[in-house]
Formats: C-alpha cells, structure tokens, sequence
C-alpha cells in the first residue's frame, strides 16, 4: 500500500441558513458560538483542515444570502451580497445538531464584529465544506504552526489524533490569557508563542520557532496556517532549507494582511 497517501473528498455543496444557540467567550479574543437549527441536519466535515463559507447580515443588517447555481454563487439581486469569510467548523455533533465555530476577535472587518455581539436567536448563512482534504494518518510525526485563526483547526486535530502518535505544536496568540486547554490522546509537545502587542501580521515569533525546530526523527507531515506571507515564508523555508517533500507540507494562507478576505 502506498505510504502517506493523502484524500481529497468532494462534497455536494449545501447553502443553509443556521440558528445561533450559545455564545461564549472563550479567552479574551475568542468567541464560541454553537449553531443548530433543522438546515443543519447531514452537515458533513471529514478533516480539520475543513471550512465552511458564513454568510453575514450586510451593513443594512438584512441577511443576503446566495443560491449555487451553475456552479457559483448568485446573490439576490438589488440587496447588499451578505459578506462571506472562511471558517473551521471546530466540532459538529450529529447527536444534538450542533456546529461549534471558534471566532478570533481582531477587532475589524464584519466576521469579527458579527462574532463579538452573537445572541441566541440570530440568524447567518453557512455553505459547504465544498471539499475535505483529509491528512494520511500513518506519518511517524505532526508539526502544527498557526497563529490562533488556526487554532480551531488545531484544536479539533489534536482531538482527534489517535492515541501513540506524535504531534509537535507551535501557536502564536496574543497573550497569556489567550491560552486553551486542548485535549488529545496523542503524544503532543505544545508551546504557546505570546506576541504581547506585537502585529500580528508582522511577528516573526513562529517563523523563529520554526527555524530552531529540529525536524523530527522519522516521516514528518508539516500544516501551517497563518498571515498568507508567513505561511508563504515557512512554507518556503521547508522546501528551500530543509527539503521537505512537497507532499509533506500544507500551508495555507487564513487572512492577508490589510485586506479583506473576501473572495470574489
Ligand atoms: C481555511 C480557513 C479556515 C479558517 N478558520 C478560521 C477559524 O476557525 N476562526 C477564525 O477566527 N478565523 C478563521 N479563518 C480566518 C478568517 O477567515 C479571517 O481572519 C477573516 O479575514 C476574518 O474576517 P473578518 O470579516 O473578521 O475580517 P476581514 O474583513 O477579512 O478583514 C478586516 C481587516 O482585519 C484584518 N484581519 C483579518 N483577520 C485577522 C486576524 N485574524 N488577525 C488580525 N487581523 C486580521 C485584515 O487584514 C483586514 O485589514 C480561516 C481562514 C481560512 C482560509
């Protein structure tokens, strides 16, 4: 059987309308909120590495949401399209029908400031995941480097490592306070990076950790996911300096820098 043989699964892209049931405040700068509502029902995620689109109410308020027709999205026409951002649904509970969304509160743009204020009650537009990609799960070791969007990701991953494997994990936050117990049955090495007032888009703090990491004995699978120029920058030091196979690497970009990250 090949080794590392990583899984891309498709899936049927379903638009729904979902209903806040909690919100919580996890640590200073991220927000719980748990969704329910009979839309969700056969909400599918298979990786951590998951993402569903939300849909936000637009800046009249009103809640826009689009159709998938012909392949793309079509917003309703005459209203304000409902602004969109990319978000790891951190645990879905096919029991209670309950998504859980972890929301870095960053202080701008309409996903944070929709995050800060959710209520029971209220109302957003969730699609997808259009796709899984699904990490093989027979690496000798996992590296993690994010700064705290990707903690939800990270979070749900080390829940779900089984037990014996191994898993180094590097997380850039804010501050101390910003900390979260995560659980995992793995064996993980976690250390937390504080940036205490630094940007967040400009702090070197992983970039540093990662070049003072040894890389692991044995088949190491690397996920990064950060600012789009760090993770670009840490996915090159991989390739360029170490040599990591390409196959063994996944970085992806969760927000740039001065710009919104709407998708067109
Ligand atoms: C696959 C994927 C999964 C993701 N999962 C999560 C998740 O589970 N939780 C989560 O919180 N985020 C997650 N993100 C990141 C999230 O989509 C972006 O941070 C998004 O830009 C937030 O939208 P916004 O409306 O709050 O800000 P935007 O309108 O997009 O941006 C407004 C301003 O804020 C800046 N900005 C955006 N995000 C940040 C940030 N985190 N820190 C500092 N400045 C920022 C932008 O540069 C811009 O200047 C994920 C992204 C991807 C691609």
């Amino acid at each position: 059987m090949t080794r590392h043989a990583h899984q891309m699964q498709r899936h049927t892209v379903v638009l729904r309308e979902i209903e806040v049931l909690r919100s919580e405040r996890l640590t200073p700068h991220m927000q719980r909120v748990v969704f329910g509502g009979a839309a969700l029902r056969g909400f599918l995620s298979a990786s951590p590495d998951d993402h569903v689109k939300l849909f936000f109410p637009n800046p009249q308020g009103q809640l826009a949401l689009p159709t998938s027709g012909q392949g793309r999205l079509e917003f309703p026409e005459g209203v304000e399209p409902s602004p969109m951002r990319d978000y790891t649904p951190r645990r879905y509970d096919d029991e209670f029908n309950e998504l859980t969304v972890d929301f870095v509160l960053h202080g701008d743009g309409p996903a944070s400031a929709w995050a800060e204020q959710a209520k029971p009650g209220q109302h957003i537009g969730a699609g997808g995941p259009r796709g899984s990609f699904v990490v093989a799960n027979d690496f000798d070791h996992y590296v993690m480097i994010g700064d705290e969007t990707a903690l939800p990701a990270i979070g749900r991953w080390l829940e779900e490592l089984p037990y014996g494997v191994r898993a180094t994990v590097l997380v850039e936050i804010p501050g101390s306070a910003d900390r979260q117990m995560l659980e995992s049955r793995a064996q993980v090495e976690l250390t937390w990076f504080e940036r205490n007032n630094q940007d967040a888009a400009t702090s070197q703090l992983l970039e540093h950790a990662l070049e003072r990491l040894p890389t692991p004995a044995g088949d190491t699978f690397w996920w990064i996911a950060a600012e789009s120029s760090r993770a670009r920058r840490m996915r090159q030091h991989l390739s360029d300096d170490r040599g990591v196979p390409k196959e063994w690497v996944r970085a992806t970009g969760y927000w740039k820098a001065g710009g919104s990250d709407e998708e067109a």
